[in-house]
């Protein structure tokens, strides 16, 4: 039995009677469901920010968790309370799943919101919140580890009628085996590591050589990283494009879809820009792929907000390759596009409300577009750039949304993600929103520490990204010389 449980119960009898939703709980646990009165942010950063800014506005109060290495940051400031969980280690302090407990017990919160990254997609953590009595906001921990495992995800896309990226059944489990696919359908062939995640774990193989000292190398990477050696055999799509599609579900049996985005622009499989609408893609297949989407989450009992990602061929065919199960770091386009707040609704479905909107209700207007702000030195191999950033100018004006948690004279520490920010742009076309954001890119600087706005800027000025002739390898393929400063 958990030590804060009762405490959390108590807190949610107390306001029962407060912005109630009739109907029962997906859990069974009470009939009627009110609206929390607190909520922990397990996660630091710009996502910590942009789901206490959420919770403001929903008129929540919010918990703050950081470790040694977050202390002193602004945004823990705009929490209703913080709370220590530790060294700057990750695995110590925003991966220790007892810490971050711990902290939701002090803060008497209702409910946990995981952002991305971190703790967001494991299901052992879902499950201790939830016997904890402590709502976690994104799927069932059933819901999640059938999808979370990329395997199982595929068996699940298989039995929803969703197109599958040929490969093999399951996971390899000899030499043999992946040889003989191979031959089945042919080199070039991606090991990808079945818990693999932030582009890591993934080899190519272009004949037998390489596929032998590829497994072995793609299962060791992927038992170090994930802890997990399961690998999987994919044909690699040649030139592919990176589309996904935003899904959402509640407790009540709707499953919508919110358009899709397209993420082609990567460097080593990390996304570089995102926008909605994919521009290139027919409105055929645009409708198909939503609905794919859709058929894949009703098939897995997914709940709360999530993402399918596929890969699309030179001939627009689509393939399922894996589901996000929680927000994404892109979730701002498809914001801006359908003018729908993602995180307020992932905790109103946690809360158990139902969606309040209908598929047809949902329009994806104008153009959005991201470019993540790595802290990163595009000139040096991309080598995280951590230090100080002595001077700051951000941009904004119409059309632009900045969602960053740095200022002037913070400092970068080495140990986590390299992501500093997320400049947005919306507009009424692609042509105006690439305008916008050419525009916000040469307004944004940030001194001290490298940046890769140099590329990005380079990159909203390249002709192919503008005629949307590019895929997921281009980057790789094109910028050979690093951007100049
Ligand atoms: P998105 O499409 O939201 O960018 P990513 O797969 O890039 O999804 O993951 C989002 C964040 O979580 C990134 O900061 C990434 O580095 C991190 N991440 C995702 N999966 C893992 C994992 N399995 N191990 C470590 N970090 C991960
Ligand atoms: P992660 O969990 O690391 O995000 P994904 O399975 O989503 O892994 O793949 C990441 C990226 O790798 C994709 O966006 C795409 O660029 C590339 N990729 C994945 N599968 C294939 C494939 N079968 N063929 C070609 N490229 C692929
Ligand atoms: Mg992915």
């Amino acid at each position: 039995m958990c030590p804060g449980a009762d405490a959390a119960r108590l807190a949610r009898a107390d306001h029962a009677g407060e912005s109630e939703v009739e109907g029962s709980h997906p859990r069974g646990e009470c009939a009627r469901i009110s609206m929390f009165q607190r909520i922990l942010v397990a996660n630091r950063g710009e996502i910590a920010l942009r789901v206490i800014r959420a919770c403001k506005e929903m008129g929540i109060g919010t918990v703050a968790v950081f470790s040694e290495a977050d202390r002193g940051a602004h945004y823990l400031d705009l929490a209703d309370q913080k709370v220590c969980i530790g060294p700057a280690a990750a695995t110590d302090s925003y991966l220790e799943i007892r810490r971050i407990i711990s902290a939701a017990e002090v803060g008497n919160v209702q409910a946990i919101h995981p952002g991305y990254g971190f703790l967001s997609e494991n299901a052992h953590f879902a499950e201790v919140c939830r016997s904890c009595n402590i709502e976690f906001i994104g799927p069932s921990h059933e819901a999640m580890q059938k999808l979370g495992d990329k395997v199982s995800a595929k068996q699940i896309a298989r039995d929803a009628k969703v197109p599958l990226v040929p490969g093999s059944d399951g996971l390899v489990s000899s030499e043999a085996e992946a040889l003989a696919i191979a031959k089945k359908i042919g080199y070039p062939i991606l090991i990808k590591a079945t818990a693999g995640g932030g582009g890591k774990g993934m080899r190519v193989a272009t004949d037998d050589a390489s596929m032998v000292t590829g497994l072995k190398q793609a299962a060791l990477e992927a038992e170090k990283s994930f802890k997990n050696a399961g690998v999987y055999l994919e044909k690699y799509i040649e030139r592919p494009r990176h589309v996904e599609v935003q899904i959402i579900a509640d407790h009540h049996g709707n499953a919508l879809h919110l358009w899709e985005r397209d993420c082609s622009l990567q460097r080593r499989h990390q996304k570089l820009v995102e926008e909605s609408p994919a521009s290139t893609l027919p409105n055929d297949v645009r409708e198909e792929i939503c609905k794919a989407a859709v058929r894949l989450v009703k098939t897995a009992g997914y709940t709360n907000a999530g993402t399918c990602e596929f890969i699309v061929d030179l001939e627009n065919r689509f393939y399922f390759i894996e589901v996000n199960a929680r927000i994404q770091v892109e979730h701002p386009v498809t914001e801006l596009v359908t003018g729908i707040d993602l995180v307020k609704q992932q905790i109103r479905i946690a809360a158990g409300e139902p969606l309040p909107f209908k598929q047809k209700q949902i329009e994806c207007k104008g153009c959005a577009i991201e470019v993540r702000i790595n802290a990163e030195d595009p000139a040096n191999n991309y080598r995280g750039s951590p230090g100080k950033i002595t001077k700051l100018r951000l941009p904004g004006g119409p059309g632009v949304r900045l969602d960053t948690h740095v200022y002037e004279g913070y400092t970068i520490g080495p140990y986590y993600d390299s992501l500093i920010g997320k400049l947005i742009v919306h507009k009424p076309t692609r042509e105006e929103a690439f305008a916008c954001m050419r525009r916000a890119l040469d307004e944004f600087r940030v001194e001290g520490i490298k940046t890769t706005i140099p590329l990005l800027r380079e990159i909203f000025v390249n002709k192919d990204f503008i005629a949307g002739k590019v895929d997921t390898t281009y980057i790789e393929r094109t910028w050979t010389q690093p951007p100049s400063q």
